[in-house]
């Protein structure tokens, strides 16, 4: 069992932008979610534990490695699925992960030979591996950047917006790799998707303008939430008066009209009814967009 511990890390940018604000994180083998409106600090906060970059203040340890003293320890046991794995080469799968091997590290030829296969395998692309990585679908292109973030048997693997770009099938047949490699290391998986949430990790924290707002079980949240979300289905034009007297979290379109989920402690009666709280609603009831949503 490996043990990630993030403390009170900071990190303003030139620019002025806070990106990081005491963020402190504990975490275990298992998938962990991380989750947080676009701009949040979540791949400031991935880059920063993967020592892509620096923080002003704070400090990481995995196990007994200290990150930012040792960062060429952490890279050995460290997988990267970035944003954007960068532009594919017209070269074949097994091609690309061998060489991607050899820059890892792995000398001997018949070792790293075997790996790639077992890799190949692990990611459903043996049938694949002789055809170019270019001509890929996104689908297939993000199991190759999960094929290579496996290379060495790291102890964590970080996968930054992993589903962006994928259809539903291509989707559920990442998750569940993800959740077949997420039972032995620890993976950090780093989404505004709250279905990604949902659907693979049994611990998650929810990250607004650089500071962890909420942290702990999926199923926790739900529960603290419990009896005080209420739905109704209003007019567009009567939205702006709700938005000023009740708790709007989330403004969805159902069917052309919006549906308004609130958060209240008591009956707001008006029609409402109460509902079961989902994780959506979590999210928006933790993150700073009261003002946006209508
Ligand atoms: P997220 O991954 O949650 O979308 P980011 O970590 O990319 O968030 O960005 C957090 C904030 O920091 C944003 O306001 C973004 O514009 C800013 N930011 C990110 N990278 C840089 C950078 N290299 N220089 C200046 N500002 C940056």
């Amino acid at each position: 069992m490996s043990h990630l511990s993030i403390n009170n890390l900071s990190k303003t940018y030139p620019n002025g932008v806070k990106a990081l604000d005491n963020v402190s994180i504990e975490l275990e083998n298992g998938m962990f979610g991380l989750l947080g409106p676009n701009g949040a600090g979540k791949s400031s906060l991935m880059r920063t534990i993967a020592t892509l970059q620096d923080a002003d203040t704070g400090s990481v340890t995995l196990d007994d490695i200290n990150i930012f003293t040792q960062p060429e320890e952490l890279r050995k046991v460290l997988g990267y699925l970035p944003q954007e794995f960068g532009v594919y080469p017209r070269i074949s799968a097994e091609q690309l992960l061998n060489h991607l091997a050899i820059l890892k590290g792995f000398t001997n030829g018949k070792e790293r030979k075997e790996m790639v296969k077992y890799l190949l395998d692990k990611v459903n692309l043996y049938d694949k591996r002789n055809k170019s990585v270019k001509g890929f679908s996104g689908g297939m292109k993000q199991r190759v950047g999960i094929a290579q973030a496996l290379i060495g048997n790291p102890k964590l693997i970080i996968v930054d917006e992993p589903t962006a770009g994928l259809d539903p099938s291509e989707r559920n047949r990442f998750y569940n790799l993800l959740a077949d490699v997420g039972k032995e290391v620890i993976v950090i998986l780093s989404t505004h998707i709250v279905d990604d949430v949902r659907e693979l990790c049994t611990k998650m924290a929810i990250m607004d303008q650089g500071q962890i707002v909420y942290q702990g079980a999926p199923q926790e949240s739900l529960d603290e939430l419990k009896g005080m979300v209420y739905q109704k289905i209003v007019s567009r034009d009567s939205l702006e008066e709700y938005a000023v007297n009740y708790s709007i979290i989330s403004n969805k379109m159902v069917g052309g009209q919006p549906v308004i989920h609130i958060l209240s402690e008591t009956d707001p009666g008006n029609g409402f009814e109460q509902v079961r709280p989902n994780l959506e609603d979590v999210f928006f009831s933790k993150i700073n967009t009261a003002n946006t949503l209508v």
